[in-house]
């Protein structure tokens, strides 16, 4: 959709990536340590201030104590994250179960292991975790479960009850969970992130995920980090270890500044997204769209039967959106792994420059 969005010049809402870049200071300490020298083979875990200042992160936000030399491990953004997680966890065959629909690098990563992805829909439009199909995907064959919460790309943010019940089945199964929270920080008012790992019984099973790119707004510098126990985290920096080893010295020096110093920027991050997801919500419904509700993230998922002609559907609409209205958002079918994904929804990304959502506002209302 991005090709199709430069080759049409149309107001691209649907790769997720912020206009508004993180703190200056930031940038600026990955130039001077890039001028210091810091530019050979870092430690493979990751350098000691950046494992301190995730560990301080993890406690001070989440509430959950982790020792930063054994319970620590700094990736190539959460995307090596994940793909060490899955290499390192899984045996040929482990089953894993995902939510549909889901962020598009778990399938290709996980089956590249020898995971066999179990997915389970979310019931579509209230996004409410469906108890029955959950109980019935755990089996002996499940090695893990895995999180994202707030959820890529339907904005929900997963609550406690959610949480309980997903915790409760792990302990029965004797289950991991792996927790893809890059979008912790992205949270709107009268909503709370919670971490599984910080429910009772549940610190020893999960590993968690971060990114730098999500919490400061700067996505090129794929600079994660993953939280868990020691043996899982063991496992997790094996595969590491032979992926991609370490992680620029200049960007981990840069991010373990921001993580100590410069938290007001990710602590205001919510409420000036949920301004701009407020306008555009605002700005879709007025030609038709039906806006779904969501607690976080940077996208909104809207329902678009009102707009749909005879016999179209979500991605043949948000074709048409590009080449004939000039604005780019994403089919939602495309984040589904189970057959008979709903047609109806397209994702849009608001964490955009308000020049951009009001060119877009205005495209649309050109040509609904
Ligand atoms: N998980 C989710 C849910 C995401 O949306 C993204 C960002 N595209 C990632 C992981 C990857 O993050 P990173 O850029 O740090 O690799
Ligand atoms: N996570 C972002 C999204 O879902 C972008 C990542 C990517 O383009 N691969 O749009």
């Amino acid at each position: 959709m991005t090709q199709l969005s430069v080759q049409h010049n149309s107001v691209n809402l649907g790769q997720g990536f912020p206009d508004e870049e993180g703190p200056v200071e930031m940038k600026r300490r990955a130039g001077e340590a890039i001028l210091e020298h810091h530019n050979q083979y870092p430690p493979m875990h990751g350098i000691p201030e950046l494992r301190q200042a995730v560990a301080k992160h993890s406690a001070a936000q989440s509430g959950i104590d982790v020792d930063w030399q054994s319970e620590t491990l700094v990736t190539v953004g959460a995307t090596e994250a994940l793909a060490s997680a899955f290499m390192g966890m899984l045996n040929q065959g482990d089953e894993v179960i995902i939510f549909d629909p889901q962020y598009d690098a778990y399938i290709p990563l996980c089956v590249a292991q020898g995971g066999v992805p179990r997915p389970v829909k979310l019931n579509t439009e209230d996004w409410s975790v469906p108890h029955a199909e959950l109980e019935a995907a755990f089996s002996e064959k499940t090695k893990a479960i895995l999180v994202n919460s707030p959820h890529n790309p339907t904005g929900k943010v997963f609550s406690k009850q959610d949480l309980q019940f997903i915790a409760d089945l792990c302990q029965k199964w004797n289950v991991y969970a792996i927790l893809d929270e890059v979008y912790e920080h992205l949270v709107f008012k009268g909503s709370e992130h919670v971490s599984l790992r910080s429910l009772p019984g549940m610190k020893e099973r999960c590993i968690r995920i971060g990114s730098a790119g999500k919490t400061f707004s700067l996505t090129a510098w794929k600079v994660g980090w993953v939280t868990g126990p020691p043996a899982l985290m063991k496992a997790v920096a094996s595969a590491h270890q032979f992926i991609t080893f370490t992680v620029a010295s200049s960007l981990q020096r840069a991010v373990a500044y921001g993580l100590e110093k410069e938290s007001s920027f990710y602590e205001g991050l919510g409420s000036s997204l949920q301004r701009k997801r407020e306008y555009l919500q605002k700005q879709l419904e007025g030609v038709g769209f039906r806006v779904l509700p969501a607690q976080g993230t940077y996208f909104l998922v809207a329902d678009i039967r009102p707009l749909l002609k005879e016999g179209e559907d979500d991605v043949a609409f948000c074709k048409r959106l590009t080449v004939d209205a000039g604005v780019t958002a994403l089919p939602v079918s495309a984040f589904y792994a189970s057959s008979n994904p709903p047609k109806h929804l397209a994702r849009l990304c608001f964490c955009k420059d308000d020049s951009k959502l009001e060119a877009a506002s205005q495209a649309l209302r050109k040509y609904f």
